[in-house]
């Protein structure tokens, strides 16, 4: 088995497809590929499921393990929602399973040519430019490009955080925690258990509606207790060195709270830009790139998009659990209709 490598294949061959991005989604492409017979190259600029590493090291999934299954390899876990470390080894071990070519810190910074002949330029992180060419290519490259900027004051000073990581480094400090959604929520519990003084800013007048159901009873009782501040109708509007200024969206008041951190939990977007240098149109409302739902081909032929990318703006309408499927659906096309993978 060739394990994953940073080198270019050698001698110019030509792959039946490459994918860029090696996250959960893009190695669901590549196991139905290689199920296909095809010769298959996966791309990542970072690690194999890049994007999990970087997750908060203690989370835990919110689906089950049957849920984020690949390949048809299973993942099973005692405890039924498997962690951050468990599903960064499943992945692991389906990349060896279906021995996958995978380019690590590899990454693609162009897709050109058209159908049976297109040729992906890479950049490794020696800063070495190559070629990769490919008869078909799937781009699966996530949502977490850069974050939802607030575009305030004081948002490039060192204590505004857009990624949380751990509750620890808070402890007996005044932190405030932007957004109302997961991430807002499972930040400001933990914090909260670490002994931070946590303040929870969010534009609307209650959480999203996406919050995992069994985050709501605690995070209501920390609330309505006061144990967590809470600032409904409230915008974060600048941020100086010891304090925050936050604005009540109905009546325009500001007010000056104690602050030494701030958590700008706003989630993240994805980068259209290869997918439109490449010619795939994206909708400027939703960000969606132009594609045929039922193939995941775009207006480009031989040319299809796969995971969270695909939803846009919209990260949460696209997640492991659907957008696996995207893979075997896209081999589906390349093999003439039939359902492949
Ligand atoms: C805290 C948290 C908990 C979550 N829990 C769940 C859950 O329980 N269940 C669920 O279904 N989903 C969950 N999700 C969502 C899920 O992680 C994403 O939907 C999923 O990662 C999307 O997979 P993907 O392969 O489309 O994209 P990603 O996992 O983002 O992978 C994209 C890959 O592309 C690479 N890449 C990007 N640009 C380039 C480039 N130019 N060249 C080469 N490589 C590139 C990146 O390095 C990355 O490895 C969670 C998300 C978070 C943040």
């Amino acid at each position: 088995m060739s394990p994953p490598n940073e080198r270019p294949p050698r001698g110019g061959a030509i792959h039946d497809l490459v994918v860029v991005g090696a996250g959960p989604c893009g190695i669901a492409a590549g196991t139905a590929a290689r199920k296909a017979g095809l010769a298959t190259l996966l791309v990542d600029k970072g690690f194999i499921t890049d994007s999990l590493v970087h997750y908060p090291p203690y989370m835990t999934f919110f689906s089950t393990a049957e849920k984020l299954e690949v390949g048809d390899v299973p993942f099973v876990v005692p405890q039924g929602k498997p962690t951050r470390l468990e599903a960064l080894a499943y992945y692991r071990r389906v990349v060896e399973h279906h021995e996958l070519q995978v380019l690590q810190h590899t990454e693609v910074g162009a897709i050109e040519g058209e159908a049976g002949d297109f040729r992906v330029r890479t950049r490794s992180r020696h800063g070495t430019d190559g070629v990769v060419q490919a008869r078909r290519v799937v781009v699966a490259t996530g949502s977490f490009h850069e974050p939802n900027l607030l575009g305030i004051p004081g948002e490039e000073l060192d204590k505004v955080r857009h990624w949380y990581v751990e509750a620890h480094p808070y402890f007996d400090q005044d932190v405030l925690v932007v957004g109302g959604g997961n991430s807002a929520v499972e930040a400001a519990l933990e914090l909260f258990r670490a002994r931070a003084r946590v303040t929870l800013v969010h534009f609307a007048r209650e959480l999203d509606p996406g919050v995992k159901p069994w985050l709501l009873p605690d995070i209501r009782n920390r609330l309505d207790s006061g144990e967590i501040q809470v600032r409904w109708g409230h915008r974060l509007v600048e941020v100086r060195p010891g304090v925050a200024t936050v604005r009540d969206e109905s009546s325009g008041r500001r007010e000056e709270v104690p602050n030494d951190w701030v958590f700008a939990l706003t989630g993240w977007k994805g980068d259209p830009a290869l997918l439109r240098r490449a010619g795939v149109r994206i909708d400027p409302e939703t960000g969606v790139p132009e594609h045929d739902p039922r193939t995941m081909e775009t207006a480009v032929p031989g040319l299809y998009i796969a995971g969270v990318l695909a939803a846009g703006h919209d990260a949460n309408r696209v997640f492991i659990e659907n957008g696996r499927e995207h893979g075997p659906r896209i081999v589906g096309h390349l093999n003439g209709g039939a359902r492949g993978g």
